[in-house]
């Protein structure tokens, strides 16, 4: 096999799709598993758009799941440049070339007229071929046409004796019958090439060995394989992947706004928009509206790990054996190969990601951890600036007493009662109701421990789980008497990490401040 260079062509949208990046998953580990290159192109020739928005958000997802590209925007490359709208004289020095051989033509029949012809053809219930007009016109007569402004596009002439076919690593043997193929147009009037001249120009030059697309290029294909011969290039192999299926569907899943309404009531999907919707408004990044699981992005802002969804997209249609589900990206270099690429499509799966995202976060150091979780209480702004060593043991502190609670990066958001002042902490209000305002010993007891722990020196939780026994035993009080209601006074919440961590964790001060704003407002809702 000659070098694998692969490539993956994304329109400048300011959108990464999931479906897409698994595509461009699959291009990135067949050229590493091969030791070869890995091209990012980009299709721009129908952009109108600022270059900066329309890219940024597809770069940063491939910087995001380690995705590099050996040649490209940014980074350059001998085949360059990399943007469609800049390679122009390929595509206009590639046309001339078929013009000259006689194997395009200008074809100067108005829209109407073939869209006539087409509607004959449908009438009469046999496939639309062009009639090919204008090559009945003299050298003189075309000439006068353009002199006249006449417009008119370039159209590849079809040979309709022959018949082309690929081998294609998922779907096998694949044979057209070019007579059943209409000319395609592959240049507009205004020199602008379309996609699959374009692309057959661009995977040639680019010296492109395996293009691996979605499967609904399929299609296309057979139009791309006629250029390629004409133009006297060699055959790139070919790889069409299954779509990316919304969860629990066999459909296309899409970034379309309906869909996206659609799939916030699907019962698997309705999981990660709730994510969505819990966690982005305390990052100030808005809500399952701006943000939505279709969207790479989305898995970034709501901690996911690259890693993670790494092992989710490589899973979306092939597979290693039929028991491998967690997968490193060195194990995925290694093993990945196009002949386990299944036909049908694949779904993707919130739970499985879910799952992948529990085995990788297990995976990481308590420190990797706290970094992690210190990105998002700063971005969510319940630390200010740098986290000092005293945040930072807090923080590990807390981590490891929620043990495996913390599953997305951005649950520690949900532990807002060790961040926030004690005058600011929220009680629980069904929880307070019942586990402090209407117990008639509660708030008793709740003074006699504040008065028990304000003599304390340490404040250990193994040490104050000891003293709390005591304590319980000397007063002929049980743990249920009055372990809720310290809960609740001390964190606001009816569950959470191990008790006395939790005291730990707030220290003595905050301890007593928490219990006697309890103890107050339980009597002054009483009052
Ligand atoms: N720009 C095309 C697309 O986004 C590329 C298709 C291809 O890979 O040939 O669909």
């Amino acid at each position: 096999m000659s070098k694998v260079r692969t490539r993956f062509a994304p329109s400048p949208t300011g959108y990464m799709h999931i479906g897409g990046m698994r595509t461009a998953l699959f291009n990135w580990l067949w050229a590493r598993h091969n030791g070869g290159e890995f091209i990012l192109r980009i299709d721009d020739t129908d952009q109108a758009r600022n270059m900066d928005e329309a890219l940024g958000p597809i770069l940063d997802a491939f910087r995001w799941l380690g995705l590099d590209w050996d040649e490209g925007p940014e980074v350059g490359g001998d085949h360059g440049p990399y943007f469609q709208s800049q390679r122009s004289e390929l595509y206009t020095s590639a046309c001339e070339k078929l013009l000259a051989a006689g194997k395009a033509y200008k074809d100067f029949d108005p829209p109407a007229l073939t869209q006539q012809d087409r509607e004959a053809a449908e009438k009469e219930k046999r496939p639309f071929l062009n009639i090919r007009r204008s090559l009945e016109l003299t050298t003189a007569q075309v000439e006068e046409n353009e002199a006249e402004g006449k417009p008119y596009v370039i159209r590849y002439l079809v040979d309709r004796t022959q018949k082309v076919s690929i081998d294609d690593h998922v779907r096998g043997h694949v044979e057209w019958d070019c007579s059943l193929i209409p000319d395609p147009v592959i240049m507009r009037g205004d020199g602008t090439p379309l996609y699959n001249f374009a692309t057959v120009v661009d995977d040639a030059q680019l010296e492109i060995s395996h293009v691996i697309r979605a499967e609904e290029h399929l299609t296309n294909t057979a139009v791309q394989v006629m250029l390629f011969g004409a133009l006297g290039y060699d055959l790139p192999e070919f790889a069409h992947i299954p779509f990316v299926a919304a969860p629990g569907t066999k459909e296309k899943l899409s970034k379309r706004e309906k869909k996206i309404e659609k799939y916030r009531k699907n019962p698997q999907f309705k999981k990660l928009f709730d994510i969505a919707d819990e966690v982005l408004p305390k990052l100030g990044l808005g809500n399952s509206e701006t943000l939505n699981p279709v969207m790479v992005s989305y898995y970034d802002a709501v901690g996911f790990l690259p890693g993670a969804v790494f092992n989710g997209l490589a899973r979306l249609g092939w597979s290693y054996d039929d028991k491998t589900e967690n997968m490193s990206r060195e194990f995925l270099i290694e093993n990945f190969s196009l002949d386990r690429v299944v036909k049908s499509s694949a779904g993707l799966d919130p739970d499985k990601l879910l799952s992948y995202q529990e085995y990788w976060i297990g995976q990481f150091s308590l420190t990797e951890k706290v970094d992690h979780c210190l990105r998002f209480l700063q971005e969510a702004k319940f630390i200010t600036g740098d986290a000092d060593e005293a945040t930072r043991s807090k923080v590990e502190r807390l981590i490891a007493a929620l043990d495996d609670r913390i599953k997305l990066f951005s649950d520690i958001l949900s532990y807002e009662e060790y961040f926030v002042t004690d005058e600011a902490l929220v009680f629980d209000k069904k929880a307070f109701k019942k586990r402090i305002s209407k117990p008639e010993q509660a708030t008793a007891l709740l003074a006699k421990y504040r008065d028990h722990i304000a003599q304390r020196e340490d404040f250990k939780a193994s040490e104050l789980e000891e003293d709390f026994k005591t304590w319980l035993d000397a007063n002929d009080l049980g743990f249920g008497d009055i372990i809720h209601a310290l809960r609740v006074a001390t964190t606001g919440k009816p569950a959470g990490p191990g008790m006395f961590e939790c005291l730990e964790l707030l220290g003595k001060e905050s301890c007593i401040n928490r219990i006697n704003r309890a103890i107050e407002l339980a009597n002054s809702a009483t009052e």
